[in-house]
């Protein structure tokens, strides 16, 4: 019989370790459209349509390069639901001799292609898969050798290993490794310069799947009205093409700002092309660093792109397979509250956040400062469970896959992992979203007040939070100024200011 590669929805370019290692001529390619993988937790609409209809466009792409293949679709009717129930009908199907395929990215999908040396009665070949800069053993041994895993200096490596923005001289391209401090702008006012994301309109294919989605998936989180993904990789080329022109050179400068009505800013818009294969990280920087080299983008916003990517994107996937599955049940802070429901709604008056879940529903997108600083600090505040706060943010996001989201959500958002990926929590009131974004003067509450009626309950929270947890973090030393202040305040406001908190967290519902 042939090779039997399975390829799933995250893996879609063909430079894919598992087939590189087989032949056209010698192979059967089989894509699956399974309900488990769709509804184990649920994804929001458009992460759906994207994925699928990337999906059935990278199975044309593989037939016009001559791959032949089986292509299982979710409204087959003998699809049988599962990875594994679907590649034992094809082994039937099929008498493959052995199969080849490329790692999946969540331990779960690993537990299942590990089952599958049992299961069959044929050789199982698991290809690590070489999109990433660093491999399993790399990270490893980068980390065994270390106290404290921090993501700067895994980073400098990385810069050293690609040779991305590095002098000739074994120097930081400009001297520093680092340009964040130069990254720390307020959105500028609204205006007609704002950069915004080329919107694609459905193909047939897209069509189809919308309508499939809309009707299997009705009670999933989100809208189809705003679909605007790119379905093939040329598309994805355009909308790359269009950041490394209009956003580029001053992403560095706004990455952090918050606009209302403004989803998108600065930001490339592009992990979820990168996250499935459509786009390749590592062109990417190439493209990025060139633009600087030829003075069409400044250092600080080059060299803040090229460190998202080759440093956090790939130091959060080290920590994810290094910590192993049991990290998603983390729960340092002891934090147990449920999610609120408007998460799932944004009918919040809070306006930071009903702006951050609103633009999440209608575009399975939010850029990092609002899944950190909005959505990830209020439930940081509240004490909200960290597993449901992973499965809210595994559900909402286009570009979510576990691998990614895990260790950003419950490490670097909810400190429950007790400081692993963050020295401290990224925890803060008001005044820090007032400074960053035009929310607050559109909103019911104060910003500067900490008790009363109008009083923005991030301010409340924060104290609460900090006085709450007062055994586990004082003694960390970058909390050392807030508790010192939180103990200079009067007793009486610190009581008010935490009556304040728990009135605001028992209305929660
Ligand atoms: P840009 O701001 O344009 O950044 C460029 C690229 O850098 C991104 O496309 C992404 O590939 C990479 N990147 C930036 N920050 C990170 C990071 N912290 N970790 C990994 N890659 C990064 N990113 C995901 O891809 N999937 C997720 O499920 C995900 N969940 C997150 C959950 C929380 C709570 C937080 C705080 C962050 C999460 N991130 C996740 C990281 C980051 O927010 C998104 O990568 C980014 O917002 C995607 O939008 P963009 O392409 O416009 O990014
Ligand atoms: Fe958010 Fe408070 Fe500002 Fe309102 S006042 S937008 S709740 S930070």
């Amino acid at each position: 019989g042939p090779l039997l590669v399975p390829l799933f929805g995250d893996q879609l370019t063909p430079d894919i370790a598992a087939l590189r290692a087989v032949r056209p001529d010698d192979a059967i390619l089989l894509m699956m459209e399974v309900a488990d993988e769709t509804t184990y937790v649920k994804h929001h609409k458009a992460k759906i349509a994207f994925i699928l209809s990337a999906m059935r466009h990278h199975a044309g792409r593989l037939r016009d390069l001559g791959w032949r293949f089986d292509y299982v679709r979710l409204d087959d009717p003998d699809n049988e639901g599962s990875f594994t129930a679907e590649v034992a009908r094809a082994v039937e199907r099929r008498k493959p001799r052995a199969i080849h395929v490329t790692e999946a990215g969540e331990w779960r999908v690993r537990a299942m292609l590990e089952s599958w040396r049992d299961r069959f009665a044929i050789p199982v070949t698991i290809h690590e898969d070489d999109r990433f800069l660093c491999s399993h053993a790399e990270f490893d041994s980068w980390a065994s050798a270390r106290k404290q895993l921090r993501m700067e200096y895994f980073y400098r490596d990385m810069r050293r290993k690609t040779g991305l923005l590095m002098a000739d001289d074994g120097k930081p391209e400009g001297g520093q490794w680092n340009y964040d401090a130069d990254n720390r702008r307020p959105a500028p006012s609204r205006d007609l310069l704002t950069p915004r994301p080329v919107r694609f309109l459905p193909d047939a294919i897209t069509s189809d799947v919308l309508a499939l989605v809309a009707e299997r998936f009705a009670d999933h989180i989100g809208s189809l009205d705003h679909f605007h993904f790119a379905a093939t990789h040329e598309e994805a080329m355009r909308q790359q093409q269009r950041f490394l022109d209009e956003a580029l050179p001053r992403f560095g400068d706004y990455q952090d700002a918050m606009l209302t009505g403004e989803p998108f800013l600065w930001h490339s818009v592009l992990s979820p092309y990168i996250n499935v294969g459509l786009l390749d990280p590592l062109d990417l920087c190439r493209k990025v660093e060139e633009r600087y080299l030829a003075g069409r983008a400044p250092l600080n916003c080059a060299e803040g792109f090229i460190r998202q990517i080759i440093g956090w994107r790939e130091y959060v996937r080290g920590i994810y397979w290094h910590e192993g599955p049991d990290y998603a049940r983390r729960n340092a802070l002891d934090a147990r509250r449920d999610l609120p429901g408007f998460y799932w709604t944004g009918m919040t008056d809070l306006h930071c956040l009903s702006q951050a879940i609103g633009q999440t529903i209608d575009h399975g997108y939010a850029h990092h400062i609002q899944r950190l600083m909005i959505t990830g600090n209020f439930a940081l505040l509240a004490g909200v469970d960290p597993y449901q706060v992973h499965i809210w943010y595994l559900e909402v996001y286009a570009d979510a896959f576990e691998w990614v989201e895990l260790p950003n959500t419950l490490g670097m958002s909810q400190f429950a992992d007790g400081g692993l990926l963050g020295s401290k929590p990224y925890a803060a009131s008001g005044a820090y979203i007032d400074r960053m974004s035009d929310y607050c003067g559109k909103c019911r509450y104060d910003v500067r007040q900490r008790t009363g009626e109008n009083a923005c309950p991030f301010n409340s929270l924060y104290w609460d939070f900090l006085a709450r947890n007062q055994k586990t973090l004082a003694p960390n030393p970058r909390l050392a100024m807030p508790y010192r202040n939180w103990e200079r305040m009067e007793p009486k406001e610190r009581q008010a200011i935490r009556r304040q908190a728990a009135n605001f967290l028992d209305n929660l519902g």
